[in-house]
Formats: structure tokens, sequence, C-alpha cells
């Protein structure tokens, strides 16, 4: 028995696999996957999963793949092939590098380049979906590879057709970035004050990589081995979309606490900061839980394994307390944002 898949994860909890096998190419990945018997579990960075202290009754692969080469270029742009294991924090600073806009205010996010489809990996105002075009998969159903086109992954706030599904096996991702000294518009407020610009002003790449890792630092947001606030899965919740009634009665419902920061979307939805109405549930920053979990000191939305030693399920019930809270209190459900593997909220 191999030893627990803690030591896969960035929130270092998780119980033993049957077998783990790496694969260091895509064929191998492709291989890897069709000669395990069922179930078969694909890990990369392990920053987006949270596997049951029971661990995985099967077959971890996990994604070494490496490598990254140009597949087109004209005057104003370059598209990118990233093989799945590339480390995403090493491609964004190649990228930023050399003079392509388009990931710069995604540095310093954990994990790999092949999970940021599965989740549309976004921050500060910047997503994957605005610049990849096509996800080359291995389809486990078909027994086939294939590239899926951009407008056909599905891709959404935090989601894509990719997430929850075990059908794919992401092998590489194409980004088509533009040729640029200078950031695309600024969009988030906070980065914009950072850097000192107005909102949808541009900025020199190098200058929005450096603010961006630093704002994250600060929130215990970039993994950093000394600091226990980084051992998380980044935020466990995301933020809630509402209908406009739910909206409403949340409205009433926090109506002594002032508004919650919100972002209305398509459709009349609006989009709420899940920090906030945890926070206002009761739970402050560094709340602990029992058995060696706590809120992280410095960001409300991570939950961290404090002592290092902690169990998931300790974890999941500081999760549960929380969102049980903040339903009793405000009338909404927050859904986790990590893959729960073989474990429940
Ligand atoms: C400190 C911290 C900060 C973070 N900040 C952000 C943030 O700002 N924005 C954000 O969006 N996320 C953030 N995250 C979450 C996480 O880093 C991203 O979701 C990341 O893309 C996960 O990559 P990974 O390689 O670690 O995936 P893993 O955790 O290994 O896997 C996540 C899921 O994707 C699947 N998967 C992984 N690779 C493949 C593949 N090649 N083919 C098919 N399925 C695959 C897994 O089976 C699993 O279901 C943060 C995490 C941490 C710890």
């Amino acid at each position: 028995m191999p030893g627990p898949l803690a030591g896969y994860t960035t929130l270092r909890t998780g119980g033993p696999a049957e077998r783990i096998v790496a694969a260091g190419s895509a064929d191998e990945l492709v291989h890897a996957v069709r000669a395990a018997a069922e179930p078969v579990l694909i890990l990369a960075g392990g920053s987006n999963v949270v596997i049951g202290d029971a661990g995985f009754p099967g077959t971890v692969v996990l994604v070494r793949s490496r490598g990254m080469r140009v597949i087109a270029e004209d005057a104003t742009s370059v598209t990118v092939r990233v093989d799945a294991g590339e480390p995403w924090d090493d491609l964004v600073a190649a990228t930023v590098a050399n003079g392509w806009a388009g990931l710069e205010c995604l540095s310093g996010i954990p994990g790999s380049t092949g999970a940021t489809p599965i989740q549309n990996v976004g921050a500060y105002g910047q997503e994957v979906a605005e610049t990849i075009t096509g996800v080359e998969v291995y389809d486990r159903v078909e027994g086939t590879r294939q590239v899926i086109p951009a407008a056909e992954c599905g891709f959404a706030y935090r989601g894509s057709i990719f997430k929850y599904m075990d059908r794919w096996v992401v092998l590489s991702v194409d980004f088509r970035l533009a040729r640029s000294p200078l950031s695309g518009p600024v969009r988030y407020a906070e980065l914009a004050r950072a850097l000192g610009v107005e909102v949808g002003e541009q900025v020199p790449l190098a200058d929005a990589r450096a603010v961006v890792l630093r704002l994250r630092a600060g929130k215990g947001m970039v993994l950093d081995a000394t600091d226990p606030d980084t051992r998380s899965v980044g935020s466990f919740f995301t933020n809630p979309v509402l209908d406009r009634g739910t909206y409403e009665q949340l409205l009433e419902r926090s109506a002594e606490l002032g508004d919650p920061p919100a972002w209305p979307g398509a459709d009349g939805l609006v989009k709420v900061s899940a920090a906030w109405l945890i926070d206002k549930a009761g739970f402050a920053k560094g709340h602990p839980g029992e058995g060696g979990v706590a809120i992280s000191s410095k960001h409300t939305l991570a939950l961290t394994n404090r002592s290092g030693t902690a169990h998931t399920s300790d974890l999941l019930t500081l999760a549960r307390t929380i969102s049980d809270q903040v339903h009793a209190r405000f009338g909404v459900t927050l859904h986790p944002e990590p893959v729960l593997i073989n474990c429940t909220l």
C-alpha cells in the first residue's frame, strides 16, 4: 500500500491509495489511464482536491508531463500548446518574460496547467476561458484523443464540462496570447488600487505579475512551506450566484449589516461575496475548528490544516458548521470550490 495521499495535496490530508503511478508525457498519461482498473483518480498539483481520510480505493495517476511550444503566431499574437503537468506559475512567468499578455493576473495560482480548464481558473479579473482556444483530451468513454474547442468547453464561473466529470483526461491546453508589453485593461478594483492606476488602464506585464504576487502572498494565497495558512485549497467556497429573489431576501436579512459586496451578472443573477457572508455569520479570520484545522488567519474563505496533522473529517466538520450557519443566518447555500474525493460535505 503506498503512503497517504496527503503528501500529494496542498491541504496535506487524505488517506492511502491502492496504487500510484506517475505519467511523464501525454502518451504515458493515456496509457496509464487505459491500463488501470477502475476507479482511477487523475491528480496533478493536488491544490483543488479534498481527499477523504480513507484515501482512494483505486489507481491514482499523477500528471507529470512537462513542456510548452508555440504552435501558431502572427504579428499580434502567439498560440502556445502546454502539457498538462506543466506547473501553472512557471507558464505564467514565461509568458510575462516573453511579452505575451493574457495570463499575468493569474500569477501565483498553485497547480498544473492541465487543471486550469477544469474549473476555469480565475483571479483578479482574469479567467483562463479568455485565452484558451482548445483543450486536448483523452476521452475515456470513446477511447479517443481529440481537441475540444473552447466554445464547447462550457466555461462558466469556476466551472466547465470537465469539472466533476471523469470522462476526459486533459493532455494539453492551447492558449492564444497577445504580443504586448502591457497587461490587458486592469478590471479588478483592488489590483488597480495597488498598481496606482484606474480600473481599465493597462500596466507593464511584469508590474501586474509582481503586484498580484504581493497581494496574493498577503492573503496566504501563494504556496509557502513556512506559512501554515497556505496548507489549504485556496478558497474553500465559491461566491454564491443568486437569483433576484434570493438576493433580495439576503438584502433584507442583512439590512443592519450593510450591503454585501456583490457583482451583478447576466440574466439578473448576482454573485455575492462568500467571504463577507462567512465573516458576518460569525466566523472571523483564524477561527479554529476541532483537530487542528482553522480558518486562515489571512483570508476568511480559506480553510487550513493549521497543525499540519489534521484529518479531512475535521476540515469538513468546520466547513459544514460554516455553511450551516451562513444558511441559517442569510438563507444562502455555500458550495465547495474543490473537488471532494471519497468524502462529502
Ligand atoms: C493557496 C491556493 C490558492 C489558490 N488560488 C486560486 C485562485 O486564485 N483561483 C482559482 O481558480 N483557483 C485557485 N486555487 C485552486 C487551485 O490551485 C486551482 O484550481 C488549480 O488549477 C488546481 O490545479 P491542480 O493541478 O493542483 O489540480 P488537482 O488538485 O490535482 O486536481 C483538481 C481536479 O482536476 C482534476 N484534474 C487535474 N488534472 C487533470 C487532468 N490533466 N485531466 C483531467 N482532470 C484533471 C482532478 O481529478 C481534480 O478533480 C488555489 C489553491 C491554493 C492551494
